[in-house]
């Protein structure tokens, strides 16, 4: 692959000679996906790592010492590289240092007294195995064992998890082969300004050692919209396309590209007319970027001067960079899933107590609304099958049995820790606790009877917890719970409403099949008719209620919802500007019209139309 070479300090004449040379060549576009939104226009600079070579793979019972020592002395070096790695991270944006800080620690971490560097050294010692090659098995024997826990049927972001914790172990193994082999490891110092780095791979580490004021955008022909190489490259606002097959053995000396990180798609040497698009596309998203930057700083209000509360939902601790750039009030839904899963055991109450005050304080006073464990059949989670709490199978029919709230009051002991640790982490801000799959009375009075009694005894402990307790609220997510909101009301101090298995169960849909994906239709009368009845429950008991579903994340909706009488939004973070900017467009009296004739209907094309034709106006 080919470098251009380093940059005059001009380097905006650069590009214009590499667009000038570019001309000759014809426009070849590559398709991928579209992991940071932006579309940049530059010359290529193609970069590969020479590969490390493994010459011996045996050694002699003799040697097993000496081979031990040279893997001491690989895995200080290799700690040493990112400790500077970490010094490093200062420059960056501080969402970028939030995103990589962690994963660094990871990797210093596995350098530790860890699986993987036991498993060389038993490699090396009872194989007689080469310091390299024990290392290169041993990380594949692991990463393996990672991607067997890949079942059948685990949802997709289960699976991205699981491929994260894979590349982190071989993304340490190399660079303690690298270190082993004496093999040099990439460079960014020859970028030119303005350049689109084209890549096989790129790795989170490699992305922690680019300057996002340099670089105009990146493409690889490796790597998904989930790793941590796409947040990072999201965090650092650099426009970026990923697993562009092909793309990195195509260019040559000389290319310009255009990277849409919108469409996801990569075109080498752009026609002129696609070069003129593709500055079209640059001045269109400028001005987009401008428009929602100020709308961050502006409040959910409605023209007629109503405020509406817009949280984000949170699945992953990364995300955090996110929602406090999205201009979210606090989080709305922690699914705290993410504790459990990829995880040998269960997190004690230390660990978890940790992990939600780290949240917490990075909210900065913003509420975080903290939901127990959702554990569902269809998910596995090993580390409560290995520990025996859930059964190893699921049961014939998942999604109706031992789920949410009814798993935690079989085994209280697992609520108790992590309503504990909750409690603990409620010192350091306001948070709120909510539990999921509620279906009856009994379980909100059960568990908050086990809320208070972990309450007491922390209180006993001597634990700084506050006076009053966070509230105790339930996710109303069957039609059953919709149904009884008003029993539910007297029980509980706030209603969260997922609209997702709402829709789900209500409509009969399995939300991850795809042969009925298209009977999944949240805005069916069926469902809106729930949310509506558990809504006005709520208001009649003057009870705090928000939507927390994909469904408050569509500002299409927002006008409904606003009418039904809801002033509280939970989202993925990167929906919050557009929400946003649907409310600042409306005023109340038009929602509650508007969401008086839809609620009349009862043809889900006339609702999707009516919704549609509305919702215009908004966007
Ligand atoms: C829901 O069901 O709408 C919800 C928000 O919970 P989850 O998506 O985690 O099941
Ligand atoms: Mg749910």
């Amino acid at each position: 692959m080919n470098r251009i070479d380093p940059p005059p300090p001009q380097h905006k004449r650069l590009a214009h000679l590499a667009l000038a040379s570019a001309e000759a060549r014809p426009e070849r576009r590559f398709a991928g996906i579209a992991v940071s939104a932006g579309i940049a226009i530059g010359p290529v600079f193609g970069t590969t790592e020479p590969e490390a070579k493994i010459t011996h793979h045996k050694i002699p019972a003799t040697d097993i010492a000496a081979e031990g020592a040279r893997l001491e002395a690989a895995i200080i070096q290799s700690r040493k590289q990112l400790a500077k790695l970490r010094v490093r991270l200062a420059v960056l944006p501080e969402e970028s240092q939030a995103e990589i800080a962690p994963l660094i620690e990871a990797y210093i971490r596995m350098l530790g007294p860890s699986r993987l560097v036991r498993g060389v050294r038993r490699r090396i010692e009872e194989t007689l195995l080469s310091a390299e090659t024990a290392v290169m098995t041993e990380a594949e024997a692991i990463g393996d064992a990672i991607m067997a826990q890949a079942e059948p049927g685990l949802s997709a972001e289960d699976l991205a998890g699981l491929q994260r914790r894979a590349d982190e172990i071989k993304e340490i193994a190399r660079r303690l082969v690298r270190n082993l082999t004496r093999a040099p490891f990439r460079s960014f110092a020859g970028l030119p300004a303005g350049a689109i780095l084209v890549s096989e791979s790129l790795r989170p580490a490699d992305a922690a050692l680019l300057d996002p004021s340099r670089l105009a955008g990146v493409a690889t022909e490796e790597g998904g919209a989930d790793g941590h190489t796409a947040v990072m490259l999201r965090a650092l606002g650099v426009p970026a396309v990923l697993g562009a097959a092909g793309l990195a053995h195509a260019i040559q000396l000389g290319d310009v590209a255009v990277v849409d990180g919108i469409s996801g798609m990569v075109t080498l040497n752009p026609s002129p007319l696609a070069t003129a698009a593709a500055r079209r596309g640059v001045t269109a998203f400028a001005r987009e970027r401008q428009k929602y930057a100020r709308l961050r700083r502006l409040p959910a209000q409605t023209q007629d001067g109503e405020v509406v509360e817009l949280q984000a939902n949170l699945e992953l601790p990364i995300e955090l960079p996110l929602i406090v750039q999205s201009g979210a009030v606090g989080i709305g839904l922690l699914r705290t899933e993410f504790m459990f899963m990829n995880r040998e055991t269960v997190p004690d109450e230390d660990t978890q107590a940790e992990s939600y005050r780290g949240i917490v304080e990075a909210m900065h006073g913003d509420p975080v609304c903290i939901r127990v464990l959702d554990w569902g059949g269809e998910k596995e989670i090993e580390a409560l099958s290995a520990a025996g709490i859930v059964p190893e199978i699921a049961d014939a029919n998942p999604a109706l049995g031992l789920r949410g709230i009814r798993l935690l009051l079989r085994r209280p002991e697992l609520l108790e820790t992590q309503l504990s640790a909750i409690l603990r982490a409620s010192s350091a801000g306001p948070v709120r606790v909510l539990l999921p799959m509620v279906t009856n009375v009994r379980e909100v009075r059960a568990a908050r009877e086990l809320y208070e009694r972990v309450a007491r005894r922390l209180r006993r402990r001597g634990e700084r917890i506050p006076e009053k307790l966070p509230p105790l609220g339930i996710m109303i997510e069957t039609p059953g719970a919709a149904l009884s909101a008003d029993a539910l009301a007297l029980e509980a101090d706030f209603f969260a409403i997922g609209t997702n298995d709402l829709t789900a169960y209500t409509l009969a849909v399995d939300r991850a099949e795809v042969d009925v994906a298209e009977l999944y239709d949240p805005i069916h009368p069926a469902v809106l008719r729930l949310v509506q009845f558990a809504v006005e429950a709520a208001l009649r008991m003057r009870m705090p209620v928000s939507v927390c579903g994909e469904l408050a994340a569509n500002p299409r909706l927002t006008p409904l919802l606003l009418g039904l009488g809801v002033r509280s939004l939970s989202m993925n973070a990167s929906a919050v500007p557009r929400v946003k900017q649907a409310v600042r467009a409306v005023e109340i009296a038009a929602c509650v019209r508007f969401s008086r004739r839809l609620m009349e209907q009862a043809d889900p094309e006339r609702i999707k139309a009516m919704v549609d034709g509305f919702g215009r106006n908004v966007e």
